[in-house]
């Protein structure tokens, strides 16, 4: 058998969550509306109406273009794309071509499960082609006997993203659209939910021979809308080439498109050229001028991202991998954090599991913002030192987080009101044991026979009696002493 490898290249369009659309005042999300009603002359294309560029477009794409390390453009103009389609009312996409926002850049794509020779974490760094704005189309729909078109997502601002082809299997491209959504996500340009194509992915594929330097004609994949439908697709598609080139067959230039009910590909077209296109520059448009001071306006405050923070997180807490990757998921998760820790002042690794197991369930089930959320990083803190001082036990503690949340009020303030302060008075713990003693004899017998271990059942008798609130210690010793 040859052993073939894949070259993979991804193109994404990611939409960016301005207000408005890129062109015209019209709104960009029109996820909810009902068809052809966020729409105006500009946008349809109408004769006559001129194209106005939203400044936000600009400013979220030289954000992007820095996360990517990018060279960002201090002149960057808009071409014309020339082709007919329904969704297309104008007969031209208003693009960036040989003048884009971003040149160059890269993004690096830690491989999970993967090493390298001397045992480091693997990570594959993706190079970046292009990265440029431009306009949304339609979406044409058929039902039987009517072919319909919706304009509302006519001029919704995108940025067009395109990797060179440094990516080498179907775990890779995926890997590498999880790293980008987090990212998009952190630096706040766009919702990037795949689902309702904020981030639309299309997948370039080729293979050959392991060794050999050149490449082999590629096909274009197609309207793949999930992350593991761009993984199942690669990987159909790098097998059914490897199967026609076993068979001495070769690769035609395709574009494939994805079929999400059968999970096969389909072929669309034979590809176009770029020639195809008859790219100008367009006519109703100034050029972008990035003055130096307009870019530092918006570079301003620009986030440490979720890799360097990860990092910082393993070096500077001591957390494990596990922690850090949790922790930095979601920008506002590891602010959380960092404040949590800040307010606590030691040990950041306690409040890193208290806030993995207790804090991060609360916020999946009930759905809450780590940045508005009623139990602050301030209050998880004070939570802490609470249990830290003995005030109260572990388990009143585990109780203050919800009761916080639900009430906003402050942890002392709780403990106070509904006297939930650990009992450590020995003479009322006493009576308690005493009591579960006399209510459980076969127990009793049990353990003065040799089973000890029943400890653990007695002193949770005796938490359960008390609310939770005994000094846990306290009663097993108690009860020890009571069962010799
Ligand atoms: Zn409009
Ligand atoms: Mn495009």
């Amino acid at each position: 058998m040859t052993d073939y490898e894949a070259i993979i290249g991804l193109e994404t369009h990611i939409q960016l969550n301005t207000e408005s659309k890129i062109f015209c005042s019209c709104k960009a999300d029109s996820w909810e509306d009902a068809p052809n009603t966020n729409i105006c002359p500009v946008c349809c294309g109408l004769p006559g109406v001129l194209p106005k560029l939203n400044q936000a477009v600009v400013e979220k794409g030289v954000l992007l273009a820095k996360a990517m390390n990018s060279e960002i453009r201090n002149v960057s103009y808009f071409d014309r794309k020339n082709y007919f389609y329904p969704d297309l009312p104008k007969g031209y996409q208003i693009t960036q071509f040989d003048q884009s926002i971003g040149k160059g850049g890269y993004m690096d794509v830690p491989i999970p499960g993967t090493v390298t020779a001397d045992h480091q974490p693997y990570v594959r760094r993706v190079g970046i082609w292009k990265l440029h704005m431009e306009e949304d189309a339609g979406k044409t729909k058929t039902e039987v006997g009517k072919r319909m078109v919706d304009f509302n997502r006519c001029g919704v601002p995108l940025i067009e993203m395109v990797t060179a082809p440094e990516i080498r299997s179907a775990e890779e491209a995926g890997q590498y659209l999880i790293r980008l959504r987090q990212l998009l996500r952190w630096i706040g340009i766009s919702e990037a939910n795949m689902e309702r194509g904020q981030l639309r992915c299309d997948a370039n594929v080729s293979i050959r021979v392991k060794g050999e330097t050149k490449l082999n004609p590629k096909t274009e994949i197609k309207n793949v809308n999930s992350i593991e439908a761009v993984k199942d697709a690669i990987e159909k598609e790098i097998e059914r080439q490897t199967r026609e080139m076993e068979a001495g067959n070769r690769i035609e230039s395709w574009t494939l498109e994805w079929d999400e009910d059968t999970n096969t590909l389909k072929k669309m077209r034979s590809k176009e050229t770029e020639a195809d296109y008859r790219y100008f520059r367009e006519p109703d448009l100034l050029s972008v001028n990035l003055t130096e001071e307009w870019k530092s306006r918006i570079l301003n405050g620009f986030p440490e991202l979720p890799l360097a923070r990860r990092e910082r997180f393993i070096t500077q807490y001591g957390l494990p991998e596990y922690d850090a990757e949790i922790l930095t998921s979601e920008r506002r998760l590891s602010d959380y954090y960092e404040n949590a820790v800040k307010a606590y002042g030691s040990d950041p690794k306690k409040v890193s599991n208290w806030l993995m197991n207790e804090v991060l369930r609360m916020i999946n089930e009930q759905g809450l913002d780590p940045e508005t959320m009623a139990l602050t990083p301030t209050a998880l803190a004070e939570i802490l030192k609470l249990v830290d001082a003995g005030t109260v036990n572990i388990t009143t503690g585990r109780t203050l987080l919800g009761k916080v949340q639900q009430t906003g009020k402050s942890p002392t303030e709780i403990v106070a009101m509904e006297g939930l302060a650990k009992v450590s008075d020995d003479s009322a713990i006493r009576k308690v044991c005493e009591e579960v003693l006399a209510e459980n004899p076969n127990e009793v017998a049990t353990y003065k026979a040799g089973k000890v271990t029943l400890i653990g059942w007695f002193t949770g008798a005796v938490m359960k009696k008390m609310r939770g609130q005994a000094d846990a210690a306290l009663a097993k010793k108690i009860l020890e002493e009571l069962l010799k």
